[in-house]
């Protein structure tokens, strides 16, 4: 899907209806940040605010999606591919997560295999360090998989403002968590506070 365009779309047709982002904002009760950031491109309304939206804009959410007033005749094509860009998003985001806890559980073997190894068979020192060392680099290298991976999988979502968003990063690794929630700052109202991880758009 084409974020930019929908963007441009969202703005073009607010335009039409002589609405400022605010007006718009206030008819969605969001913030007008976030009806500024769709307009820019980075990000898309989320699905509960789709109709709202197509409503007071006039527009269908199909010509939401494709990012333009879609004609009847190709109506039925660019629904059927709207639908399975949502799809292919959402289990993406699945894999990215399933990807994300094999690989720390591949991490965990292999570290816990190497330092067996470490511990019970007969080495040289200078073996041994440098086994030590591998066993280092493996569990760095396998955590930060995993967590890219899970970073990446899905959105965050405000507990103020609902909003999802995709935390950078840093503002990830620092936020103290639970294993369904992390201390973030929000990108679309600025609070902070424990946001849920949500894997699946919806
Ligand atoms: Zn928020």
């Amino acid at each position: 899907m084409d974020q930019i365009k929908i963007g441009k779309f969202i703005a073009d047709t607010r335009k039409e209806k002589n609405l400022t982002q605010r007006q718009l904002a206030d008819a969605l009760s969001i913030s007008d940040k976030t009806v500024s950031k769709w307009e820019c491109g980075k990000g898309l309304p989320e699905v509960s605010l789709m109709l709202p939206l197509c409503g007071i804009l006039e527009i269908t959410v199909n010509d939401l999606l494709t990012g333009e007033r879609v004609s009847q005749l190709e109506y039925q094509k660019k629904a059927e591919e709207n639908m399975m860009d949502l799809m292919k998003e959402n289990e993406e985001n699945k894999r990215r997560m399933v990807l994300s806890v094999v690989c720390g559980l591949i991490t965990i073997i292999a570290v816990c295999a190497l330092i067996v190894i470490a511990a019970y068979v007969q080495l040289p020192t200078a073996a041994r360090i440098a086994l030590i060392v591998f066993v280092a680099a493996t569990a760095v290298a396998g955590i930060w998989a995993a967590v890219v991976l899970d970073a990446r999988a899905g959105y965050f979502e405000c507990p103020y403002c609902k909003a999802l968003f995709v935390p950078t990063m840093s503002e990830y690794v620092k936020g103290y968590h639970t294993f369904t929630r992390r201390r973030l700052t929000c990108h679309q109202c600025g609070k902070t506070g424990m946001c849920r991880h949500r894997v699946v758009r919806s």
